[in-house]
């Protein structure tokens, strides 16, 4: 999709640290660490989230997801696997992506709590 940053990171077009890259996904570092380990995983496919997105491909990520955190070496301590949606979810990017974050010991809930 035009004018799509992540697309362009899927196509190489923009250069990024990747961590790990097949056929039909891409995981690279985080421009903006939030914490030691922080990936983002996305399809090379263009979907605008995860609403909208192909079930099988999400389900594909996600079956990459034990190798890439072991990978990285979190997959024994923990990590979190973040997919921030439209506007209240906090996605400022919009082609689908998943955080994995890592790395230090995670707080939750990661939001001011209701009172
Ligand atoms: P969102 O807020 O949409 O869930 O997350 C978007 C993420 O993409 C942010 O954590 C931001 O730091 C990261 N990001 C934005 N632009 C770039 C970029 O050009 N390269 C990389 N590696 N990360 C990016
Ligand atoms: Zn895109």
């Amino acid at each position: 999709m035009a004018d799509c940053v992540f697309c362009k990171i899927a196509a190489g077009e923009i250069p990024s640290n990747k961590v790990y890259e097949d056929d039909k996904m891409v995981a690279f570092k985080d421009l903006e660490p939030a914490a030691p380990v922080h990936v983002l995983l996305i399809p090379k496919k263009h979907f605008d989230n995860v609403t909208v997105a192909d079930p099988e491909l999400v389900a594909y990520m996600v079956g990459k997801v034990g190798e890439i955190a072991n990978k990285l070496g979190v997959a024994e301590k923990g990590f979190r696997l973040v997919i921030n949606t439209g506007d209240e979810g906090g996605q400022t990017i919009h082609h689908l992506h998943m955080h994995l974050i890592g790395g230090k010991a995670l707080g939750w809930p990661p939001f001011p709590p209701e009172k």
